[in-house]
């Protein structure tokens, strides 16, 4: 069904068939024509019954008969091919030009990308509400679309069509929103449908800067609109707040497009690809698919986008100048934007009524037409319509039609006039339509050199009145083209239900888009953690900490290590030291003098020795060690060696210390419950290795602590988020129970990743926390390092992204056997794509680690110092860092990059989400471990009575070193 109403919402509608829609528009109940109420009212701005300020026959000799006067007047509107060559080039170079992001000399024409990345699938369904404001001159339209989501099978939308009063579209911006909400809620009301949650597509056909797909700021008006206080203002919202100030109906604005783009993406599918929207209406302009990576205000260089040409406005001197007449001249003085849109001025269907109307005028003048004589019609700006003009020039409605049209203009045409009344309608209409050709032709060329193809196949949708109601403007334009563009081969398809179907495809899309975003969202809050919650943590981790220094049950075993100070400084000598209860083994020569050097070699350690005997565990890392004395020229040396095991032992001295439990993946047979030093020791005699001399077993975070305190002394907290995560700190020796005496200090490994496994983390415990711990070697255990460590933050976003996949949010719901693959998604893979996003974020621990840290506790002074190669590998982060653009766009890049190495299909929506999901979770990561920190200052402060406490905290793992926040 389609409706088709003239006038205001509170005065009269008349429903049109659709074979009337091409006549006259009339109001019903004998009232007079449309152009008299137009003029009534002030039409296109121009005031009733006022002459032009000057007119084209003026200062011109009166020729010497009428028809060398009417040759005269039709052939100012001829254009030659050269010169729609030379507008076709000009056009094109402006396109580049705007393309490129050149200021200066300012182009012609502005090139606005769109947010619409993609033509239609074919498979969008649902119902929506269109709202139509400048595509059709002074009228709005709102339709009724459904989309079935099956090719070919299309369901008429319901429209209804309301004359904007000439007030409104020259008043106040938001006179004319209310307007539109008025009309859409009487079209609404007459609707049998349910109108629960209404979603809305906005054509806006206007030049206007797009900052997303429901984001649009009006640049300027045009067409014959002026309202006030609306350029500059995003027009989707001054829309949603005039249908909350009517508050008829809850409508949620979801999309806005022009009507170039809803005429190409409501293209009914054929056998090649819809890349072009043409549309001639009140005004003209149109869209292309475009290559992103040419579009410099993208920075994109992936897929293509939609770009609104704006050719409208195109206004080279040099190739519009020999086509402009001297009635082009006069309609641009009198209009609402002299010196604007000139091209727009030649084409759109606003001004070629107003253009046939100044050249009858003219030649009446002359006394060449209506034996001399005017009327006061004549004589008034916009009396002349497009309709009148197509309906004119068509041979089908007979000289009967002209003369009644001309009649109804005030005037007694005479036989000879009706004919050439005609052959002015032909002669500004023909011209117009090879300007628009010229104009296709140069969007033709950009297409064809953008995608470096020899011959283009392409098909272009075309819409609005004048493609529609003019009885030659297509083939006109279809003929000229094949002149201008010959390499191309186009087929013209003429738009579905004036753009609206486009229009309801993009709203689809932006639905689809904004309802995965509400499921994203969902997703990813239980990630989000507010203070309240970090400060719950921090105090259980207190509370936890006190337990476990007790001997109490605790998940926090809280190890006395027999460290008992930090370094002075004074420390001299060469050692030996292994580091093993990461991904890598490595055995290092320390030699300290005035400063520390360190020379390291890495071992692996195969799964099959990591979880086979202890036996062949221990045996493999002495012929490492022996290998690297031999790679070091130290075979024979007896050097004292540090044994850095990072695992959960209970030592009983310094070179003692029986595994409690393995973890991060190691499980040999016969270790758990035994002193490692001894199985070390017994390697060592099975090998022969004498020279070997296990002095100090240590944990890592004990290792990082003393190296970082051997340059600061302030360094009392040793971090560590690699594989796992730990920490141990400086406790008063008179709260650690076991430990005989009262004074000094000892370090405490509290082997924090343990903590919650008493279930006093199960209020921040997600389902993905929950599925990456069923899935390990160690369910229930350590269930805050599975939140915040390197083995298991990849393994977190997998199982958020298979989640999502299962929404259909993400991967259009196309579950891959990839995905299902564990451990595909490495924790790098989160650097890696969070990098780029914030590249002038400051560096690690000045993320979210300190502002948990620093926020509740302001005088904690964390600082990071580590050993010099970590060091070093932070300089190299900050140089990174600057290195790179700051650019959103970047980071989608490597995400798309990063996802489609693992053979997951995404789309540019898809980057974004991954993205968020990785941020979600390495935020929480960081935080967590932030309170966890937290915890241990306030304690180490009120141990010590202090006000304020000044701590250096040393960090090592490379989650914490490269992640870069
Ligand atoms: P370990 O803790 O085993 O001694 P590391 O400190 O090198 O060893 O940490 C290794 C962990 O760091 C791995 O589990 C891996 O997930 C993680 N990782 C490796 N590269 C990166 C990176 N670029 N960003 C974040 N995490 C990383």
């Amino acid at each position: 069904m389609s409706l088709l109403v003239i006038g205001v919402p509170h005065i009269a509608r008349q429903e049109l068939r659709p074979e009337e829609s091409g006549q006259l528009l009339c109001v019903p109940g004998g009232q007079p024509p449309l152009w008299k109420l137009m003029d009534s009212i002030g039409s296109a701005g121009l005031r009733q019954g006022e002459e032009a300020l000057s007119h084209p026959e003026e200062g011109l000799p009166r020729p010497s008969d009428s028809s060398e006067l009417v040759q005269e007047c039709l052939q100012q509107f001829k254009v030659t091919r050269a010169q729609l060559q030379q507008i076709q080039a000009s056009l094109l170079g402006s396109m580049e030009q705007a393309l490129r992001g050149q200021a200066s000399p300012a182009p012609a024409v502005r090139m606005l990308p769109t947010y619409v990345g993609s033509t239609p699938h074919g498979t969008e369904q649902g119902d929506f509400v269109v709202l139509e404001l400048g595509a059709t001159g002074a009228s709005l339209r709102v339709l009724w679309v459904t989309l079935t989501g099956i090719e070919g099978h299309r369901v008429e939308p319901r429209s209804q069509e309301f004359v904007i009063p000439q007030a409104v579209m020259l008043g106040a911006g938001q006179q004319l929103f209310d307007f539109a909400a008025h009309c859409l809620s009487e079209f609404l009301d007459a609707q049998p449908m349910s109108k629960q949650g209404l979603q809305l597509g906005f054509s806006f056909s206007f030049p206007c800067h797009q900052t997303g797909l429901d984001r649009s700021t009006l640049i300027s008006w045009t067409k014959g609109f002026r309202c006030s206080g609306v350029e500059g203002q995003d027009v989707v919202q001054l829309l949603r707040d005039a249908i909350q100030r009517h508050g008829a109906y809850n409508i949620d604005v979801v999309a806005v497009v022009n009507d170039t783009v809803g005429t190409m993406m409501g293209c009914e599918l054929g056998a090649r690809p819809c890349e072009v929207g043409l549309v001639v209406d009140t005004g003209t302009n149109a869209c292309y698919m475009e290559e992103a990576r040419h579009v410099a205000v993208l920075d994109e260089d992936r897929g293509r986008v939609c770009v609104s040409v704006e050719w409208g406005s195109f206004s080279d001197a040099g190739a519009l100048g020999p086509v402009l007449t001297t009635f082009d001249h006069t309609l641009d003085h009198e209009s609402l934007n002299p010196g604007a849109q000139r091209f727009e001025k030649m084409i759109g269907g606003l001004y070629l009524g107003e253009l046939v109307r100044l050249v009858l005028a003219h030649l009446a003048r002359r006394g060449v037409l209506f034996g001399g004589g005017t009327s006061p019609a004549l004589l008034s700006r916009g009396s002349i319509l497009l309709e009148h003009v197509a309906e004119m020039e068509d041979p089908s409605a007979g000289a009967a039609r002209v003369h009644a049209i001309l009649q109804d203009l005030g005037l007694s045409p005479g036989a000879s006039d009706v004919e050439l009344v005609q052959h002015v309608c032909a002669a500004v209409c023909t011209r117009a339509a090879q300007l628009c050709a010229a104009a296709l032709a140069a969007v033709l060329s950009r297409l064809q050199h953008g995608r470096e193809q020899q011959t283009l196949q392409v098909a272009v949708a075309t819409g609005g009145r004048v493609c529609e109601r003019h009885p030659r403007f297509c083939s006109i334009l279809q003929g000229t083209v094949m002149l201008l563009a010959p390499e191309c081969d186009v087929s013209f398809i003429p738009s579905v239900d004036g753009g609206g179907r486009g229009v309801a495809m993009v709203t689809a899309v932006a639905a689809r888009l904004a309802a995965h975003r509400r499921l994203l969202e969902e997703t990813l809050a239980p990630f989000r953690l507010n203070h309240d919650q970090l400060a719950a943590v921090q105090a259980q981790m207190r509370k936890a900490m006190v337990k476990g220094l007790r001997g109490e049950a605790s998940s926090l075993r809280m190890l006395p290590t027999f460290v008992r100070a930090t370094p002075d400084g004074s420390e001299r000598g060469d050692f030996l030291a292994l580091d093993l209860g990461g991904t890598n083994f490595r055995v290092l020569l320390v030699r300290v003098t005035t400063g520390v050097q360190i020379t390291s070699q890495i071992y692996s350690i195969p799964e099959s020795v990591a979880q086979g005997s202890g036996k062949q565990l221990f045996d493999h890392i002495v012929d490492c060690i022996m290998d690297f004395q031999q790679k070091q020229g130290l075979s024979g040396q007896s050097l004292p060696l540090g044994f850095t095991f990072s695992f959960p032992c209970r030592q009983l001295g310094l070179d003692q210390g029986i595994l409690l439990n393995w973890t991060k993946g190691f499980n040999a047979s016969d270790c758990e419950g035994q002193d490692v030093v001894n199985l070390l020791r017994e390697a060592i005699t099975r090998r022969q290795a004498v020279e070997l001399n296990v002095v100090a077993i240590v944990n890592d975070t004990v290792g990082t602590m003393m190296s970082c305190g051997y340059e600061d002394p302030r360094c009392e907290i040793g971090l560590i988020v690699g594989t796992g995560t730990n920490a141990c700190y400086m406790e008063e020796l008179r709260n650690v129970a076991g430990v005989p005496g009262d004074s000094g200090r000892m370090c405490i490994n509290m082997e924090w990743g343990a903590f919650g496994d008493d279930g006093s983390l199960a209020m921040l415990s997600t389902c993905f926390d929950a599925s990456v711990d069923q899935a390990s070697i160690n369910p229930g255990k350590q269930r805050f390092e599975k939140m915040i460590s390197g083995m298991y933050l990849g393994e977190i976003v997998r199982h958020i992204l298979l989640h999502l996949t299962s929404l259909g949010v993400l991967f259009r719901g196309q579950q891959t056997q990839r995905l299902q693959t564990r451990d595909i998604f490495k924790t790098k893979f989160l650097s890696e794509i969070e990098r780029c996003l914030r590249p002038t974020l400051p560096p690690p621990l000045q993320g979210a680690f300190l502002s948990t840290v620093g926020d509740c506790w302001p005088w904690v002074v964390a600082r990071s110092a580590l050993e010099d190669e970590v060091g070093e590998a932070m300089t190299h982060l900050f140089a990174l860092s600057s290195s790179l653009a700051p650019s959103d766009s970047l980071a989608l890049r490597q995400v798309r990059a990063i996802l489609e190495d693992l053979g997951l299909p995404l789309t540019s929506d898809d980057a974004l989400m991954v993205l968020e999901v990785c941020q979600a979770v390495s935020q929480r990561a960081a935080q967590l471990c932030g309170a966890g920190v937290a915890a241990v200052v306030e304690k180490i402060r009120e141990n010590r009575g202090l006000e304020k406490l000044a701590v250096s905290v040393g960090v090592d793992g490379t989650l914490y070193k490269l992640h870069p926040q």
